[in-house]
C-alpha cells in the first residue's frame, strides 16, 4: 500500500561533473526497477545538472535543506520555490548534521516543512535520538517531542507531502545499524503518534524511512519490517553500484 522510497543523501560530496556522472551510472543500473521511488539529494550547485541528467528516468531530485521564506534579504539561503524551479520534488529537512552543526531546531524544521509543502515539495523530515539519549531511556520522549514539534500545525491533508526519516544519530556514518527490531519499534511508535495527531488513514499512508548505515547487506531485513517504508542512505549512496543494490532490495 505504501510505495517504498529509497533516498540517497550525498551530503557535502561531489562536484557538478561527479554528481552527473554518478547519477548517469545509477540511471542505467536502475533502469528496470519499478515499485520503488528513487530519490537523490546532491549539493545545491549540482541540482540543475542532475535534474537534466535524470529527466524522464523516474529518478527524483531532492535538496538537502531549504529556508522557510520564499524570497527576501536572507543572504545565503535557498527557498523551496527555487528548489522546485531547479527540478526538485523532495527536500530533506532537519537532518541530524544540520541540528548538530547549524542550530536546526524542531521549530525551524516546522517552518521549513510548512514552506516546502506550500511550494509543492515533499519534505523528508528527519528525527532521531543520540546515543546518550538512547542509553538514558529517552528515545521515545525525544522522538515524541521531535515529531510533535516538527509537524505542529500542519493540516492533515498536507501529510501526503511529508515523509518521516527515523535516523538514530548513533547509527549515522558509524557503521552501526539499528537492529531490525530497534528500528521497527521506533517506526511503529512514530506511526502511532501520527495517528493520534492526524488520524488513522493519514498515519497508515505516511512513509517512514530508516536511516543510519543502511547498506546492500542489511536493507532487506530492515525493509521486511511492517513499519519501515524505505531508507535514507548516506555513505552507501555515493557509489552507484551500492545504491542501486539498496534500491533493488526486492530483487
Ligand atoms: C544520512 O546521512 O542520512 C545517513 C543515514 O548516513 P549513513 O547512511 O552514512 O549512515
Amino acid at each position: 500500500m505504501r510505495t517504498p522510497v529509497i533516498a540517497g543523501n550525498w551530503k557535502l560530496f561531489k562536484t557538478i561533473n561527479e554528481a552527473t556522472a554518478l547519477v548517469k551510472e545509477l540511471k542505467s543500473l536502475v533502469a528496470g526497477t519499478s515499485g520503488v521511488e528513487i530519490v537523490v539529494a546532491p549539493v545545491f550547485t549540482a541540482l540543475s545538472s542532475v535534474a537534466d541528467e535524470i529527466a524522464g528516468s523516474g529518478i527524483l531530485l531532492a535538496a538537502q535543506d531549504c529556508f522557510w521564506e520564499e524570497e527576501g534579504a536572507f543572504t545565503g539561503e535557498v527557498s523551496p520555490g527555487m528548489l522546485k524551479d531547479a527540478g526538485c520534488s523532495y527536500v530533506i529537512i532537519g537532518h541530524s548534521e544540520r541540528r548538530q552543526y547549524f542550530n536546526e531546531t524542531n521549530g525551524t524544521v516546522n517552518k521549513k516543512a510548512k514552506a516546502a509543502i506550500a511550494a509543492g515539495l515533499t519534505a523528508i523530515v528527519c528525527v532521531g535520538e543520540t546515543l546518550a539519549e538512547r542509553e538514558s531511556d529517552k528515545t521515545f520522549t525525544v522522538i515524541e517531542s521531535q515529531i510533535m514539534g516538527c509537524l505542529a500545525g500542519l493540516p492533515a491533508e498536507s501529510l501526503k507531502q511529508i515523509v518521516v526519516a527515523y535516523e538514530p544519530v548513533w547509527a549515522i556514518g558509524t557503521g552501526k545499524t539499528a537492529s531490525e527490531a530497534q528500528a521497527q519499534e521506533v517506526h511503529a511508535f512514530i506511526r502511532e503518534l501520527v495517528e493520534k495527531l492526524f488520524g488513522k488513514p493519514h498515519a497508515e499512508a505516511m512513509r517512514i524511512l530508516y536511516g543510519g548505515s543502511v547498506k546492500p547487506e542489511n536493507v532487506k531485513g530492515l525493509m521486511s519490517q511492517a513499519d519501515i517504508d524505505g531508507a535514507l542512505v548516506g555513505g552507501a549512496s555515493l557509489k552507484a553500484d551500492s545504491f542501486a543494490a539498496i534500491v533493488n532490495f526486492m530483487a
